[in-house]
């Protein structure tokens, strides 16, 4: 199974990136990214084989981090298949508005922007930039999909109904948009809570960098 949303100690989470490898291996999931705000330090934590080695199963380089465009053309993208190496390419500008990230090791974090500016670095270290929660179908989608600022939508998301999980894959089918899931756990107690499978959000995942 599949949780491609989670959050630790790197960003606003509670428990360690050990803990989370930990309980992501007891949940049996075989596909996870860590997604913490702004932040890729969990990935420079990882290159530690004594670290990586706590989860056998596939993980890919993310992040979460927000665009601003004004109005109500705001919100929170997930990035996929980083390169993490390339963070100086990521790193720009005012790093982060989250409180929690203020102490941190500035190489990793990433910088704030516009969904063109967000979507543009991404895109250079060859990572997949996906809509964050965005519980219904936003008025911006048409113009980032037209732009091709946007690669997908995470249409499957622990805190939702099945009706909204519906429409937001109705727009993916028909505007040719990836799609991805997860439970965005801020704890070891919320992951894995409602995983997806690969029926449910196709074989994008075997076609991106892993760590
Ligand atoms: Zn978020
Ligand atoms: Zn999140």
């Amino acid at each position: 199974m599949i949780d491609l949303h989670m959050h630790t100690s790197f960003s606003d989470g509670n428990s360690s990136l050990e803990e989370m490898l930990v309980a992501a291996e007891r949940k049996k999931l075989r596909y996870i990214s860590i997604t913490d705000h702004y932040s890729i330090g969990a990935y420079e934590k990882l290159k530690d084989s004594n670290i990586r080695k706590l989860f056998s199963g596939i993980i890919i380089p993310g992040a979460e981090w927000g665009f601003n465009n004004g109005g109500d053309f705001s919100s929170e993208l997930l990035a996929y298949g980083i390169d993490v190496d390339s963070i100086e390419r990521l790193s720009w500008g005012e790093p982060d508005p989250y409180p929690c990230n203020a102490n941190r090791d500035r190489r990793h974090l990433l910088g704030r922007g516009t969904l063109e500016e967000v979507s543009g670095r991404i895109h250079k270290v060859g990572g997949l930039v996906f809509v964050a929660h965005p519980f219904i179908v936003r008025d911006w989608f048409d113009y980032a999909c037209k732009k091709k600022l946007i690669d997908g939508v995470e249409v499957f998301y622990a805190d939702q109904t099945r009706e909204a999980t519906d429409k937001l894959k109705e727009y993916c089918v028909k505007n040719g948009l990836l799609m991805s899931g997860g439970c965005d756990a801020h704890s070891i107690h919320g992951i894995g809570e409602k995983p997806v499978s690969k029926l449910d959000i196709g074989n994008w995942i075997d076609n991106v960098r892993t760590v």
